[in-house]
């Protein structure tokens, strides 16, 4: 395969290449202008540019095409409709035209909508997003497209990162401008390092719990975790191999970069990351990996799992969100390699600081569902506290600045800030802190709290809207100056700015529990589970925030709170329910029959042989006994609470009551059948344990 992957490279997306090479020149050019410059797309171009697409994919084996969305579950969206249409005289033609392309009416009745449209008015349409490339996949021409109701509301999660990618763009474009720079345009650009487990199908199909909730509600540690740490970049198992041959094969000719692959700390745990891509393209690219990824698993007998913490006592999965800013293919996050461009890159960093300080409850509510909140502040994630990490060099420089002497490094002369060159972080080998959820790294920041089954689009839209926010106020502050004196603004703002911000920034060990400490005199937001991350989108300061840059309304907002509260809600009353039908049909009966044939045996070695020691039978029986009284009494705990949380009509508190009072019993239920997992016979225990299914050849 390897010798055509330039060849199958991009093959099924309708990129520019094709768009250059198929349209015509004066179309082109056109779309080019809605591309690079937002320019709204006339319908007569529409027209051309769909007809073409058509023929390229129909040449692909496309027959049907569909408008590809986010909605608010977080995953895509399709509803195929063929290209055919009758022609009355017994034929057809294909056909698809430019209002087809650009505009959808799916019926999305059923689509959350936190209330922002009553199904009533249920439609919504679907538009193009044209600087997300169309694709064709599985037979099907796949059209990106953000999806909005008749009055305009963002319906779904492509919108408002558009919109956000707009308002930093706008006040980036400013900033540069002062540095004497004129650009069109700025973009993010994000690349995701998406972590997943692969387990065997025949494993997968006797866990309900996996099946129902994408991880194990119960499962005793396995006798071996991940301590020898062999699993970590170790050698690739054949199958898994496999897989992830045709995998790349399936994103190249998609045009995902699929670019490092490896196995993870945890036993099944595997790594993938691509390439990065401005940002709404590498969250398309995200989220169509993760289809193909649980697709694919299937052909080698497989099942890829994407949930934050399938398994309870080994490392969950994360997807680490590398994002940064840049201007005509020039990094701004890059220190750069003379004295203006320094300035102009802590001027940037300095807004990057400023923004996850002022925030950071925001960031941490853009990473926060039921499933990362088992996998957030245990040991293999950074806590539920926002901080920042610099690294060694950077930091020191920020702490010159902020205790305003000069910068002096081992290998460097002393360094006057304007005066001096940064040193090029790229090549610096700088200590990266694995602890650190928010960290430089060299020319990127790394935000490390999203999950792995996270649509990454909140995230970035509240970081793209968090740093518009501290561009812009720079901006005002700046504009009007210039030169030297310019020059001497700047670092003042700078300096007044990283002392107000000091706070976000930790270089120690953020697993450690001083840190929690520290981080609490620091006043920094510490919200340990999804009920109490989720509030701050609805503070006034939120709202403020994003309707300052039209980001979201304030509808929006309430809406989006709504939707990820019920969501929330949603999968916590799944949990519940599985667990307690699991205890009372699988788990108990196991538990009691083991039980019984254990006194059954004492009964008859008795009787043969009366004066045998029977007495570490009858302790295990007894363990047996207590421990299934023990499972009853909190099965009957968590059922009563689980009534009483259906009658909370208000979702918040109910959220509450889950996150606080459930999610105890939940654990103390599992901890209770776990207890019993690792003395009861192997071939009594109705499902296969941990040990079978993170090891396996
Ligand atoms: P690590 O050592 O953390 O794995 P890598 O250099 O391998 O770092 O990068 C990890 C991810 O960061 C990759 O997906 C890569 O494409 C992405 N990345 C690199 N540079 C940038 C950038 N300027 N903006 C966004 N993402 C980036
Ligand atoms: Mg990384």
């Amino acid at each position: 395969m390897a010798a055509n992957v330039m060849e199958i490279y991009g093959s099924k997306v309708f990129n520019e290449h094709v768009m250059k090479e198929r349209l015509p020149s004066a179309t082109y050019k056109s779309l080019k202008n809605t591309l690079h410059k937002g320019a709204p797309l006339d319908i007569e171009v529409a027209n051309v540019v769909a007809s073409v697409m058509k023929r390229w994919a129909m040449e692909l084996g496309a027959t049907h095409y569909t408008h590809w969305f986010q909605p608010l579950t977080g995953i895509t969206s399709e509803k195929h409709d063929g290209f055919v249409s009758p022609v009355g005289d017994g034929t057809a033609i294909m056909e698809f035209s430019g209002k087809e392309l650009v505009r959808g009416e799916p019926d999305a009745s059923s689509f959350p909508s936190g209330g922002l449209r009553a199904t009533c008015e249920a439609r919504g349409y679907t538009a193009w997003d044209p600087t997300s490339y169309a694709f064709v996949k599985d037979d099907v021409l796949c059209i990106p497209t953000a999806f909005v109701s008749y009055t305009g509301e963002a319906l779904d999660k492509k919108t408002p990162l558009l919109r956000s990618m707009n308002a930093l763009s706008g006040q980036a474009v400013r900033i540069l401008k002062l540095f004497g720079k004129d650009v069109d345009y700025v973009s993010t650009t994000v690349g995701p390092e998406q972590e997943y487990f692969l387990v065997k199908k025949e494993d997968y199909e006797a866990r309900q719990d996996l099946i129902l909730t994408g991880r194990t509600l119960f499962g005793a540690p396995s006798a071996k975790g991940q301590e020898l740490e062999e699993h970590y970049f170790g050698a690739i198992r054949p199958t898994v191999n496999e897989f992830m041959k045709e995998l790349d094969d399936e994103l190249w000719a998609l045009g995902i970069s699929a670019k490092t692959k490896h196995n993870e700390v945890a036993p099944a745990q595997h790594e993938l990351a691509p390439i990065f891509a401005e940002t709404n393209r590498a969250v398309d690219e995200n989220l169509l990996t993760m289809e193909k990824m649980k697709l694919l698993a299937s052909h080698y007998g497989l099942v890829c799992l994407q949930h934050e913490k399938p398994f309870e006592s080994i490392n969950g999965s994360g997807k680490h969100n590398n994002w940064s800013i840049s201007a005509g293919g020039r990094n701004l996050l890059d220190p750069g390699e003379n004295p203006m461009e320094n300035l102009r890159f802590l001027v940037f960093l300095t807004g990057v600081i400023q923004a996850v300080d002022e925030y950071q409850e925001l960031l941490r509510m853009s990473a926060a569902s039921a499933g990362n909140d088992h996998r957030l502040g245990a040991n293999e994630a950074p806590p539920a506290i926002v901080s920042m990490f610099l690294g060694d060099e950077l930091g020191a420089i920020v702490e010159a600045l902020i205790d305003d002497h000069d910068y002096t490094s081992a290998e460097r002369a002393a360094m006057d800030l304007g005066v001096d060159v940064l040193p090029n972080f790229i090549k610096d080998n700088t200590d990266r802190n694995r602890t650190s959820p928010f960290a430089f790294t060299g020319n990127k920041f790394e935000f490390r709290m999203p999950g792995s089954a996270q649509n990454l689009s909140d995230v970035n839209m509240v970081l793209n809207t968090a740093m518009a926010k501290s561009l812009k106020e720079f901006a005002y502050q700046m504009e009007g100056k210039t030169g030297d004196e310019f020059e001497a603004a700047a670092i003042d703002y700078i300096k007044r700015t990283l002392r107000d911000h000091e706070r976000i920034i930790f270089n120690g060990d953020g697993y450690s529990e001083e840190w929690e400490k520290e981080a609490a005199r620091r006043g920094l937001a510490n919200h340990r589970t999804t009920a109490d991350a989720l509030p701050c989108l609805v503070d006034q300061k939120s709202i403020d925030l994003f309707t300052e840059f039209g980001v979201l309304t304030e509808d929006e907002i309430r809406s989006r709170y709504e939707v990820k509260l019920e969501k929330y809600n949603k999968i916590m009353n799944i949990e519940i329910r599985a667990m307690k039908r699991l205890v009372r049909r699988d788990y108990l009966p196991a538990i009691n029959r083991y039980a019984a044939k254990l006194a059954n045996g004492i009964t008859s070695i008795e009787n043969v042989l009366p004066e045998g020691d029977t007495s570490f039978m009858k302790d295990k029986l007894e363990k047996l006994v207590a421990g299934a009284a023990e499972i009853n009494r909190q099965l009957e705990k968590l059922h009563e609470l689980h009534y009483a949380s259906l009658e909370v009509a208000d979702q918040q508190k109910r959220a509450d009551m889950n996150a606080h009072e459930i999610i105890p019993v939940m654990d103390a239920l599992r901890a209770a059948v776990d207890a019993m997992e690792i003395i009861v016979e192997r071939e009594a225990w109705p499902v296969p344990t941990y040990n079978e299914i993170l090891f396996y050849a």
